[in-house]
């Protein structure tokens, strides 16, 4: 292993901050662990440490600490569009718990107004959503991840996320404690700052009749089980839809569908999803998602942009 590779595998805490995580987070803080069942794609290597956040007060402390020890931090979602390296990921990997995982539904001016913690599924704020009314929320179901990855991907489907966001709450390590910020929202991403870590969001939704959008919701799920392999464990869609076409078709079109990497394999059911199907690794998923974009850049002269966000070391060496 080259002197590169040792050095980024490397722990960056030393004896003093794991002894300082320990007494902050209890039995909540684990080192060295890997992130792999932290992910959907099952895939990743270890946290230096990786520490459950209980609340906004411990977020905050955390924030100073990574502040006054200038340690990188990462917060993790509900994993589900991110590839984590087989080198995992030094300094402090955040996830909150379920102290974040409050969701309030109320109706407002004639609104549906749902107030959530980041770390709420989206899958239970859409439900608890569309019973109570709220239009167009179907467009946010089925996606399996955090409130605070949603927000920060702008993800949905035909709405997004960000054409419901009322309010904001982030903490950082420059500004620990919760405080509203304004964000624009684009497609698949948006301007979070780098260093925001959200903690609440309340969302504002025209009120319909709850029986049609309960409906309409079921359907589209019926259509997601149809469509795409929601029971093997990927991150959906890996590229961004270039400007007037779908990556999946220009995918499936440079003939990409059912190629493997190892374990990984372009899904025979939708050219745009990888799965791990035996025992993956990132390489393996890198070194895939690599030539996919080969091809249909040697084919169409079009350059996929990755949706999927790839995060922490990857060991370019056997
Ligand atoms: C089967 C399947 C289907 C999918 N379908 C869709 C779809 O239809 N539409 C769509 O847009 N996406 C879809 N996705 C992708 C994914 O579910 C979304 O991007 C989701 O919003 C990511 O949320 P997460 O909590 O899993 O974020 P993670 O994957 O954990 O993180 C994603 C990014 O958000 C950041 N982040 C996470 N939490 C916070 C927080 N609290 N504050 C600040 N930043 C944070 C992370 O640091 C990372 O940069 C799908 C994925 C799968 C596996």
């Amino acid at each position: 292993m080259s002197l590169t590779t040792q050095q980024a595998l490397r722990s960056l805490l030393n004896d003093a901050d794991r002894s300082s995580l320990r007494r902050i987070f209890r039995e909540r803080v684990s080192f060295d662990e890997p992130l792999a069942p932290f992910t959907s794609w099952k895939i990743g290597g270890p946290a230096d440490a990786l520490a459950v956040v209980e609340d906004e007060t411990e977020l905050a402390s955390l924030m100073r600490f990574c502040f006054k020890r200038k340690l990188p931090w990462f917060v993790l979602g509900s994993g589900s569009n991110v590839l984590v390296g087989d080198g995992g990921m030094r300094g402090i990997v955040i996830r909150l718990g379920t102290g974040f995982a409050r969701v309030d539904v109320c109706e407002r001016d004639g609104d549906v107004i749902v107030e959530a913690g980041a770390s709420a599924p989206m899958a239970i704020v859409t439900a608890r959503a569309a019973s109570a009314g709220a239009a167009d929320v179907g467009s946010l179901s089925g996606i399996p991840g955090s409130v605070g990855g949603s927000l920060r991907m702008n993800a949905g489907t035909d709405r997004e996320m960000g054409d419901f966001v009322r309010d904001v709450w982030v903490q950082s390590p420059s500004k620990p404690d919760p405080h509203p910020v304004t964000v624009q929202y684009f497609y698949r991403h948006s301007t979070l700052a780098r260093d925001a870590v959200v903690a609440r969001v309340t969302l504002g939704f025209r009120k319909a009749d709850p029986h049609g959008v309960r409906e309409e919701m079921q359907s589209r799920l019926v259509r997601r089980k149809r469509t795409q392999p929601i029971a093997l464990p990927n991150a959906g869609s890996c590229f961004r839809n270039p400007d007037g076409d779908k990556a999946a078709r220009l995918i499936e079109a440079a003939g990409a569908k059912g190629w493997r990497e190892g374990g990984a394999e372009v899904s025979p059911l939708h050219a745009n999803f990888i799965n791990n199907v035996d025992r993956a690794s990132a390489k393996d998923v890198a070194s895939l998602l690599a030539r996919v974009r080969r091809a249909v850049h040697d084919r169409f002269g079009v350059d996929l942009k990755l949706e999927v966000h790839l995060v922490g070391v990857f060991i370019d060496e056997t």
